[in-house]
């Protein structure tokens, strides 16, 4: 009698360098592929998100020859009924390493289903690398020499013309999700995760080094949302890396995906609480029309703001204006880390609990810091430095178009810098710095201010 298999594709939308998928085709004369819309999609995501996955699953539909079942409910509810009634021997799926993901398998496991589980999200599953001793690392760079001693597996080629089973009608729930109007998502896909990279590696790659903090020049890959929906795997990206300087240095950003995932497996508590629990003590204010402000690029500092509603708009922010933003709202407004952290997740078509809590804590300052002192962004002092002829700022404010990189990163000292109804800053920096670090003091941390 011939065999049938589910693959449950979760975070791994991509048909190329799929062991998991490999093996279900391996295994069975016939192969149901699978996506589930479960509740933290079709309810909690934002529309961003909805949107750059109903394109994937789109792309992802099209490399299956349209034979891809889309379902809709509880993912236990799902497959039971889907193994009986498609007759489906078995199932397989990657591992998630994610609280939530994990919890979905452990509920599976529980109702009696078994799940044949290979290969991961990360060029190293988390939990592999560890110091001498079996601990885990808790400092980046230690593990960075680590993870690249033990090495990784070679990417494995995309399968062969398998049997898909076709879905009727019914099990095909593609979701028409749209994006919100107004709002330009980059394009979804394995193919377009491939063709990014590879563009990437003519274009941007030898310049990486510098390029990568001016947000104003698309000097990074952005395949963040590639990754964090498994079109492409960080393993066929560092097979393609060479060793000049710009590769290196992308490839030690990769690996800080990996070290955050290794963090948060081994503190799942850290995807909403405190790495460092010191801070949890510290004095914070709560959210409110400062907040707001903060959510709708309204402080009054440009930088701050232009990557504000570049996340509103595209759903995704650049690294260096993270940071910013993340420093502003902690030590400018005194807002707990989290509210930003939900709202980043809110909009993030890239959004990964653990690279978005660990860079969340890590500019916090209760992260995986090695830092020796308490960093406090200057919002202008950045702006200036990374954006200085303000062409990110102009970009995304239109209010502002109108001044030089001189002005544009102090609208309050220039005659003109309000005539087009640019926001008046909503705090003065250099006292919320001192305020901060007053806070910091409080609860005593052994950290020393920078002087
Ligand atoms: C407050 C804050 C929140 C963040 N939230 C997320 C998030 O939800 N999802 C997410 O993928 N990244 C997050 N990051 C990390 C980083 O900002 C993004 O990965 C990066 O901006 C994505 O753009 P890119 O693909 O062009 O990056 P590139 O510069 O091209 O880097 C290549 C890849 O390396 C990885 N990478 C680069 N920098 C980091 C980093 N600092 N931490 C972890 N991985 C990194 C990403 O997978 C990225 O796609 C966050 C950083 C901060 C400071």
């Amino acid at each position: 009698m011939s065999k049938r298999a589910i693959f449950w594709f979760r975070r791994d939308l991509r048909l190329a360098d799929n062991p998991a998928l490999l093996a279900a085709i391996d295994e069975a004369d016939e192969v149901i592929p699978l996506f589930i819309l479960d509740d933290e999609i079709s309810e909690r995501a934002g529309a961003h998100r909805r949107a750059y996955l109903a394109a994937s699953l789109k792309s992802l539909n099209e490399s299956l020859n349209g034979n891809l079942f889309v379902i809709s409910g509880n993912p236990v509810e799902v497959i039971k009924d889907l193994m009986s009634r498609y007759k489906a021997d078995s199932v397989h799926s990657a591992f998630p390493f994610a609280p939530y993901g994990e919890a979905r398998d452990a509920e599976l496991k529980a109702s009696g289903i078994e799940l044949q589980q290979l290969g991961s999200g990360y060029a190293i599953a988390p939990g592999r690398v560890r110091k001498g001793d079996d601990t885990p690392y808790r400092v980046y760079t230690p593990f960075y020499r680590a993870w690249l001693a033990h090495g990784w597996r070679a990417p494995v080629a995309a399968p062969k013309n398998p049997n898909w089973v076709a879905p009727k009608k019914s099990d095909q729930q593609l979701p028409d999700w749209n994006s919100p109007e107004g709002i330009q998502l980059q394009e979804a896909g394995e193919k377009a995760a491939l063709a990014r990279f590879k563009n990437f590696l003519k274009k941007a790659a030898d310049d990486y080094g510098d390029a990568r903090n001016i947000p104003g020049i698309e000097g990074t890959s952005r395949l963040s949302p590639h990754l964090r929906w498994g079109e492409i795997h960080p393993r066929t990206i560092l097979a393609a890396l060479g060793n000049s300087a710009g590769h290196e240095i992308y490839r030690k950003e990769i690996a800080w995906r990996e070290f955050y995932a290794d963090v948060l497996h081994h503190n799942p508590h850290t995807s909403r609480d405190y790495y460092d629990a010191k801070f949890k003590k510290m004095r914070y204010d709560k959210p409110g029309k400062q907040f707001t402000a903060w959510c709708e690029g309204k402080t009054g500092f440009p930088f701050v703001d232009a990557a504000m509603r570049q996340l509103v708009q595209e759903g995704w922010m650049h690294n260096r204006a993270r940071m910013v933003v993340a420093s502003f709202l902690v030590k400018d407004l005194h807002i707990e880390w989290q509210h930003g952290a939900n709202f980043f997740m809110k909009y993030l078509i890239d959004n990964d609990v653990a690279s978005n809590s660990h860079g969340w804590q890590w500019t916090a300052g209760c992260g995986t810091d090695a830092s020796p002192y308490y960093r406090v962004f200057n919002p202008i002092e950045q702006g200036r430095r990374f954006d200085p002829d303000g062409v990110y700022i102009k970009k995304y404010i239109p209010e502002l178009s109108h001044l030089t990189g001189d002005d544009i990163h102090e609208p309050w000292d220039s005659d003109s810098g309000y005539k087009n109804g640019y926001v008046k800053r909503i705090v003065d920096h250099a006292a919320e710095r001192l305020e901060s670090l007053a806070r910091l003091e409080e609860i005593k941390v052994t950290k020393e201010p920078k002087p």
